[in-house]
C-alpha cells in the first residue's frame, strides 16, 4: 500500500480539492504538495490530450521527488463550440487573461445560444506516477452540464459559476465544496483513483 503521496499541481484551488478529497477516504496517507518540494518545475503542458498532459505533469513531479505523485488534467467542453475550449481551457483567451474575462467571452460567443444548444462537460484526467523507472497509471471521468447564461456562485474555481447543473437547478460555484465533490470530475475521477488505491 502507497503511504505518501504528491498532489503534483501548481494550482492553489486544484490541491486543496485534491487534498480535500483524498483525506476522506485515506486519513492515513501522507499527503504533500509541490509547495513542499522548493524549485519543483512547472512543465509545459505540451500534449494534445488530457491523459498526456497529465502523465508530463505526474511524472515530471515523480522525477523531481523521487516520491509517487498524482497530477491532473481538466477542461470545459462546450459543444457550441465544437468541444472548445476543452484541453485549452487555462490558455483560452490567452494563459493570462483572467477568469472573469474568459466567463466573458464564453457568454458572448454564446449569447445567441437556446438552451438546447448549450450543453458542456467538465472532464477531468488522473495520472499517478511511481518513483524510480516512473510508470504511469491514468483514470479519468467527467461531469455533464450546461452554460449558464449569467454568472452565480462564489465558490469552487475558474469556470464554476457558468457550469449550470440541470439536475441540481444551480452552477458549480453555487455549490459547498462537498457538494461539489460529489458531483465534479474531479470528485469521481479522484473516486475511481481510490478504489484504484484501495486494491493495491
Ligand atoms: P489544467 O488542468 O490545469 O490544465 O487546467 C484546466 C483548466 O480547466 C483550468 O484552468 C480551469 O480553467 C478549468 N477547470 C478545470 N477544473 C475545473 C473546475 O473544477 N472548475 C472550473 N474550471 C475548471
Amino acid at each position: 500500500m502507497l503511504t505518501r503521496l504528491v498532489i503534483a499541481t501548481h494550482n492553489r484551488k486544484k490541491a486543496g480539492e485534491m487534498v480535500h478529497i483524498l483525506s476522506e477516504r485515506f486519513p492515513a496517507l501522507e499527503r504533500l504538495t509541490l509547495t513542499d518540494f522548493p524549485g519543483s518545475p512547472e512543465p509545459e503542458e505540451t500534449g494534445d490530450t488530457y491523459a498526456e498532459n497529465a502523465k508530463i505533469k505526474a511524472d515530471s513531479a515523480a522525477a523531481f521527488t523521487g516520491e509517487w505523485s498524482l497530477a491532473d488534467d481538466a477542461g470545459l467542453e462546450i459543444d457550441a463550440l465544437g468541444g472548445a475550449p476543452g484541453v485549452k481551457s487555462k490558455r483560452f483567451e490567452g494563459e493570462e487573461s483572467s477568469f472573469d474575462h474568459k466567463i466573458s467571452r464564453v457568454l458572448e460567443m454564446l449569447a445567441d445560444v437556446p438552451d438546447a444548444g448549450r450543453g458542456a462537460r467538465f472532464r477531468c484526467f488522473v495520472a499517478l506516477a511511481s518513483p524510480g523507472p516512473v510508470a504511469t497509471t491514468i483514470f479519468d471521468a467527467a461531469c455533464e452540464g450546461m452554460i449558464a447564461h449569467s454568472r452565480s456562485g462564489a465558490g469552487g474555481f475558474g469556470y464554476d459559476p457558468i457550469f449550470y447543473l440541470p439536475e441540481l437547478g444551480c452552477t458549480m460555484a453555487d455549490l459547498t465544496p462537498e457538494q461539489k465533490h460529489a458531483v465534479s470530475h474531479r470528485g469521481k475521477v479522484l473516486r475511481r483513483f481510490g478504489d484504484y488505491l484501495a486494491s493495491i
